[in-house]
């Protein structure tokens, strides 16, 4: 686990294989994602290491129902039970009123990539098979800000899941992508800017078309992704450089 202090109050937490975001200000801490179902131990430690503890959480926010975002958080309800925002479309995903992840049998047609055999046992061993609801999530308003520690600004980006969501912090500054932008994986020996590899996202044309439209035009200067660590520039140039390398 690796923490990065990236501006008042926003810290990035690189897990072993997934990112999440702790926000913190005078009334407490906004939690954005939650790792793997297995990274419960290192989100309550990641609090601990920026000094809070679970008493201090408000309100948790999700990029997107995947696995590996959403794991920790059923965990974390058990011991304080606080609201989970999203945009309205993909809280019915972390309800489960509908799956969109990539299958088993997709994921092992997939087994050839380098690193994917790593990558598979390693989301084995964090219970990323486990079948992850969140009864509870609830929709927020598109651009609206959030009443929560930070105030972060939701808007959708869709494409990897149809209600990914990103979340705007510091006045706009920092952007919290998710998985509609990455800077690394176990999957891939890129570096840099970068969208997954296609076979995760739900739509692909979408996701590489939101990211042009949306995501590069919010003007923010640093990056929080879901996966890899921090960017640092104009994110407009980091969606051309994801997108001029040609991601298959
Ligand atoms: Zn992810």
């Amino acid at each position: 686990m690796q923490i990065e202090d990236i501006a008042d109050g926003i810290h990035l937490v690189q897990g072993s294989a997934v990112n999440w975001i702790i926000v913190s200000d005078a009334d407490g801490v906004t939690l954005i994602d939650a790792g793997y179902p297995g990274d419960h131990a290192d989100v309550v430690a990641s609090l601990r290491a920026v000094g809070h503890s679970l008493d201090d959480l408000r309100m948790i926010l999700v990029t997107h129902a995947h696995v590996d975002h959403v794991g920790g958080i059923p965990a974390l309800l058990e011991r304080v039970p606080v609201p989970v925002r999203t945009s309205f479309e993909e809280a019915r995903h972390a309800r489960r009123e509908y799956l969109q992840q990539a299958t088993p049998a997709l994921v092992a047609r997939n087994i050839w990539r380098p690193g994917a055999a790593a990558w598979a046992a390693h989301v084995l061993a964090r219970g990323g098979t486990r079948a992850v609801v969140v009864p509870t999530a609830t929709g927020a308003a598109d651009r609206e800000p959030l009443a929560a520690p930070g105030a972060p600004v939701p808007f959708v980006v869709a494409g990897h899941t149809t209600g990914h969501t990103c979340y705007l912090l510091a006045e706009g500054k920092v952007v919290v992508t998710g998985d509609a932008l990455c800077t690394g994986h176990m999957l891939s020996r890129r570096t840099g800017p970068q969208l997954l590899p296609a076979f995760f996202d739900h739509e692909r044309d979408r996701a590489v078309a939101s990211a042009e439209t949306v995501l590069a035009g919010t003007g923010a200067t640093i990056a929080l992704p879901g996966h890899g660590p921090s960017y640092h520039g104009p994110i407009a140039d980091a969606v051309a450089a994801a997108l001029g390398g040609k991601p298959r």
